[in-house]
């Protein structure tokens, strides 16, 4: 008994359709399109390098990236330990797409709340 390759690939198949599931949903309830995602430091890597300037050889060292310009978000699976890291990762990369103005900080972590507890934002308009 035990667990053979075949079993990893799926557990990783399933996690992976988990979390495109999940940046759906929230995706939908944030008006924004849905970005492309990242899920291994290898991806990271192969991406163009003007798309993770600044944040491609440091990526393995967060929980996620955003990579706000090109709508392109890391999520770092293998640094995720439970469920709720994984929500509240997803949430607060997502977060960034719909605020791009808006740096850590208070507002952000309360949007990030807000997000977490089912909130729906309206389409992010461009000050003009
Ligand atoms: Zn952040």
């Amino acid at each position: 008994m035990g667990f053979t390759v075949f079993d990893f690939v799926k557990l990783d198949s399933d996690l992976h359709f988990k979390i495109l599931e999940k940046v759906g949903v929230y995706c939908a309830r944030f008006s924004i399109s849905e970005p492309k995602i990242l899920l291994t430091t290898k991806e990271v890597l192969e991406m163009p390098k003007e798309v993770t300037e600044g944040r491609r050889t440091s990526a393995y060292k967060y929980l996620g990236v955003s990579y706000i310009q090109d709508n392109v978000v890391f999520i770092n699976v293998r640094k995720i330990p439970d469920e709720k890291t994984l929500e509240n990762t997803i949430v607060h990369e997502l977060i960034h797409m719909r605020f791009p103005y808006l740096s850590h900080g208070r507002r952000f972590n309360k949007m990030v709340r807000r997000g977490l507890a089912g909130w729906t934002f309206k389409p992010y308009a461009k000050r003009r």
